[in-house]
């Protein structure tokens, strides 16, 4: 099999796999909806809710089977042989231009598939604010870091293959030596992840205007934080209301520093019960402490430096990949991207695997968010809020386990709400 062959078929099983789940869900909202969340959609606005998913299930079957016939084609191109000769076997410019190309594809395909669901569909339900303009400086500032990321990535990838020879004597390390290596490596990547966290902080304030939350409110909300062994640096409003209807607030956090942002949209129709029903939520979130969820977290990094050094030590089977993708494309030096990028794809399962497990930690930790605002007596208030998102933004009100379990950072209304009313239970017989 050659390693064309290998991508496009695992294209293949995500396409499955879209399709069972879009199955999964299409059957689940057939069933009548369960009491808790009965009263979230009349019949006319339920129905608008079907038509939306339809409309964007849809969009997305279309620009999928498109975004594989791009692959296949691309893949079976002379592009790749072109690259190699142009950057005159450079291994950091065949990088480079694969990396250019494939990004300026996939960012084309996105924007149009962005736009349409953007302007077409969820415009035609009033869930979208934004002009033309807005939205392609926000889907600038969306996509150009993280195509320079994934750049980055793939010259970091460069660079360590260039220079493992020389890091291990030619490959003769000792066990804790490629353990040490490996737990280097890991460190590097975290460093790029970290950098990569600051710009989306920067992007992400570039993309709103915010003002500093002010008066009794204020106070109010910092009260709240008074247990916490986190502080608030600030709390600021932030303008959601040009970009969309959506009622919200986060918990931005970096390791330094915790801001809490407050969409204006919520603090123009909120009262302040609810306003302060949420603002617990997120301070949950600034309370958190080390739990099992965060030591299997850790448990995970560990395993993968196992596996890196365990690669390092025994390289026969990288230098056979790498030989394999080589002849596939009839290459005579390594194009890292096409390596990684293949390697990735025949990985992708397993991947799939782990993002699951990701979101099962991300939707405890909303478990527990919501907890904190039961503790400070909001359990009503916060409900009604979830409900009230979850009628304007048509949201999926009872997504299917599986789907849930695999797809969501965030618990579906149905569970959460059944959870908020046990943790509510449980506080009121004083367990
Ligand atoms: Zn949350």
């Amino acid at each position: 099999m050659s390693a064309q062959i290998l991508v496009l078929l695992m294209s293949v099983v995500g396409l499955a796999y879209d399709w069972v789940c879009w199955r999964l869900s299409d059957r689940q909202q057939r069933e009548p909806t369960p009491d808790i969340v009965a009263d979230v959609y009349d019949a006319d606005r339920y129905a608008e809710y079907l038509q939306i998913c339809a409309e964007e299930c849809r969009a997305y079957l279309v620009y999928k089977a498109f975004d594989f016939a791009i692959l296949a084609c691309f893949l079976y191109s002379p592009f790749f042989a072109w690259a190699e000769r142009a950057a005159a076997g450079n291994v950091y410019l065949v990088v480079l231009i694969t990396s250019l190309v494939m990004c300026v594809i996939a960012d084309v395909e996105v924007f149009v598939y962005d736009h349409y669901d953007t302007f077409h569909i969820e415009g035609a339900h009033g869930l979208n604010h934004m002009d033309g303009r807005e939205f392609v400086r926000d889907f600038l500032l969306d996509e150009l870091p993280s195509d320079l990321l994934v750049l980055l990535l793939y010259e970091a990838v460069a660079f360590v293959g260039e220079h493992m020879a020389a890091w291990t004597d030619g490959y003769t390390l000792s066990a804790s030596g490629a353990s040490g290596l490996a737990a280097r490596l890991v460190l590097g990547a975290a460093l790029i992840a970290f950098a990569a966290a600051l710009v989306r902080y920067r992007v992400l304030r570039r993309q709103y205007t915010l003002t500093p939350l002010e008066g009794p409110l204020r106070d109010k909300i910092m009260g709240f934080t008074k247990d916490s062994r986190k502080r608030l640096a600030k709390i600021y409003v932030y303008d959601e209301s040009k970009k969309s209807p959506e009622l919200n607030a986060m918990l931005v956090s970096l390791p330094w520093r915790k801001e809490l942002w407050i969409a204006d949209n919520a603090l123009d129709s909120w009262d302040e019960r609810t306003v302060l029903a949420v603002v617990s939520h997120e301070i949950g979130h600034l309370k958190h402490r080390f739990d099992l969820v965060d030591a299997a977290g850790y448990l995970q990094t560990a395993a993968t430096v196992a596996v890196i050094a365990a690669l390092i030590a025994h390289p026969s089977v990288v230098f056979e990949i790498e030989a394999w993708v080589r002849a596939s494309y009839g290459l005579e030096g390594c194009n890292y991207v096409l390596l990684t990028s293949t390697v990735l794809a025949a990985l992708r399962p397993v991947t799939k695997l782990l993002r699951a497990l990701g979101n099962a930690a991300k939707r405890h930790r909303e478990y527990e968010a919501d907890r904190e605002a039961v503790r400070n007596g909001y359990a009503a208030e916060l409900s009604e809020f979830l409900k009230e998102a979850a009628r304007k933004e048509l949201v999926n009100v009872d997504p299917h386990p599986f789907v849930e379990a695999m797809e969501d950072d965030h618990p579906g209304l149905c569970r959460r709400l059944t959870a908020i009313s046990e943790a509510e239970d449980r506080k009121i017989s004083g367990e």
